[in-house]
């Protein structure tokens, strides 16, 4: 199926145009310069700009793909979880659509996009797979079982891996979001010059948990680490800081992940998210899964972070199962995986 897909979930207003695993076309107009002044996303902020960006964005999304509308089988839009103002942009722009050119309406779940960002350079891939979603506000090894069907095996108690980032780039004054700013700085420095804490989950039965993270901890360590060098006046290296906290991120994601794949029969992971552009986990996992002769992809920088291309790729497997959804379907803030098909008829 052909779907003109809409993601206005954070603070990228993302249109695009896919046949099934094809893109035809994307458009991102990221708000990150309009955010950074503050620091983190204003949602009120993000809602505004939306509404003043979606319209151009969908023309724009149509001329690059060189179609018309009687080409197109379905409209989607992400429909949870995210910013509720922010979704309700793209939600409402996509049923207006609908119903304007008769078309049948999904509503997709942005984590389930984040997982589908990966057929877009991987078209013959097929489940079962594993996949690491690790994004701003997610860190989840999800069992992939087919279109719909999720299966959480581990996730961060605290913060997600994203959020790690953003807030110790904040705390060492680097700006937003961190991510992409650690990972320059931390290119030229030394992981092993701090030794800081991987962050394990204690099981009640003793032990710790194989798939569960934690980043708050790793946080705390970081700030300590840099009040206690400027309490003995001494310059803070903030590039081997980036670079130890990088690294320590990097191998805790990566002992899960492989753990995970192996316990549970799977060959592949898919990693997904904005946290999947980062170069020190890239190499981490590479180098690992190539040791257990398990197959690692990653999307394509562009397909990490927040596009529609991948809102569209999921939609339209839905679509081809006849999936759709109700227009009276609205937009909600936290939604689990488990509950995709709660969405489509
Ligand atoms: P969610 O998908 O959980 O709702 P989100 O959509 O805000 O959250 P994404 O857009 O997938 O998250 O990713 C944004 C996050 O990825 C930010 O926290 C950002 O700092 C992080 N990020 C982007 N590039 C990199 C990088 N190279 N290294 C580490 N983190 C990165
Ligand atoms: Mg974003
Ligand atoms: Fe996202």
């Amino acid at each position: 199926a052909t779907v003109l897909a809409i993601e206005t979930s954070c603070d990228e207003t993302a249109v695009a145009i896919v046949n099934n695993r094809l893109l035809r076309s994307s458009i991102i107009a990221s708000q990150i310069p309009v955010h950074s002044r503050y620091g983190g996303v204003v949602p009120e902020v993000a809602s505004r700009q939306h509404l003043e960006t979606i319209n151009e964005a969908i023309a724009q999304a149509m001329e690059q793909a060189q179609l018309d509308w009687g080409e197109i089988d379905g409209i989607a839009a992400t429909c949870a979880p995210g910013l509720v103002g922010a979704l309700l942009v793209g939600l409402t722009a996509a049923k207006t659509l609908a119903m304007l050119h008769n078309k049948p309406f999904l509503g997709v779940h942005h984590l389930e996009g984040h997982i589908y960002a990966t057929y877009l350079s991987e078209p013959t891939l097929e489940p079962p797979f594993l996949s690491l979603l690790v994004s701003g506000g997610h860190t989840s090894l999800i069992y992939v079982n087919d279109c719909g069907d999720y299966k959480t095996l581990g996730e961060t108690r605290d913060d997600a891996a994203g959020e790690a980032f953003d807030k110790v780039a904040r705390l060492l004054q680097l700006g937003y979001p961190g991510g992409p700013i650690i990972d320059r700085l931390a290119q030229q420095g030394n992981p092993q010059a701090f030794s800081l804490p991987e962050g394990k989950v204690s099981l009640p039965s003793g032990g710790y948990h194989p798939y569960d993270a934690s980043f708050s901890g790793l946080k705390t360590a970081v700030l300590r680490l840099v009040q206690q060098l400027e309490k003995q006046q001494q310059p803070v290296p903030v590039k081997d800081v980036a670079a130890s906290f990088q690294d320590t991120v990097a191998r805790s994601l990566t002992k899960r992940a492989i753990a995970c794949a192996l316990n549970h029969g799977l060959d592949t992971i898919a990693v997904g998210g904005g946290v999947a552009a980062n170069s020190g986990l890239r190499q981490h996992l590479q180098t690992a899964a190539a040791a257990h002769n398990l197959r690692v992809l990653f999307p394509p920088l562009k397909f990490c972070t927040d596009n529609a291309a991948m809102i569209g790729c999921a939609a339209a497997d839905h679509l081809n199962r006849g999936h759709t959804s109700p227009l009276t379907l609205s937009v909600q803030s936290r939604l689990g995986l488990t509950d995709v098909m709660q969405l489509y008829h």
